[in-house]
């Protein structure tokens, strides 16, 4: 089990319950998820809790590298940070957000297609469907 109250503090945040209950949630999913997701869930213990609220504690969090964002679908998604602040990329299944961490970077590839840039950042996902899924969609 995670200790977020820790984390959160060496973070810069303060450990609120809520908070720590985003990442908890989070971490039990260990999938990809959208903001509303994680709203709804947070919504059964906080009634009161506004959409905004999750949101912006999300982007924080994302900031502060304790979650890693995507998008598919048009929409953001969010899940607990696989590989602390070491390189990765994954793969994303569509139907159910798992996601498998790739040890392997792509980029050195690119570099030699690009002589005399510098490249500042970038972006590498594989989307598709995961083994689950695959089996699920047999049975019907
Ligand atoms: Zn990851
Ligand atoms: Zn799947
Ligand atoms: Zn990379």
């Amino acid at each position: 089990m995670e200790n977020w109250q820790d984390k959160l503090k060496a973070a810069g945040f303060k450990a609120t319950s809520k908070r720590q209950e985003i990442l908890s949630f989070l971490q039990g999913e260990n999938r990809y998820l959208s903001p509303l997701e994680v709203y709804q869930y947070l919504q059964k213990n906080h009634p009161g809790l506004s959409y905004d609220t999750v949101y912006r504690n999300l982007r924080e969090f994302e900031e502060a590298h304790l979650l890693e964002v995507t998008d598919f679908a048009g929409e953001k998604r969010y899940r607990i940070n696989c590989g602390g602040h070491q390189h990765h990329h994954h793969f994303i299944c569509t139907q159910c957000g798992r996601t498998i961490p790739l040890k392997m970077c792509p980029m050195d590839v690119f570099q030699e297609q690009l002589p005399g840039c510098v490249i500042s950042g970038h972006r590498f996902e594989i989307y598709g469907l995961c083994e689950n899924c695959l089996k699920q969609n047999e049975k019907h």
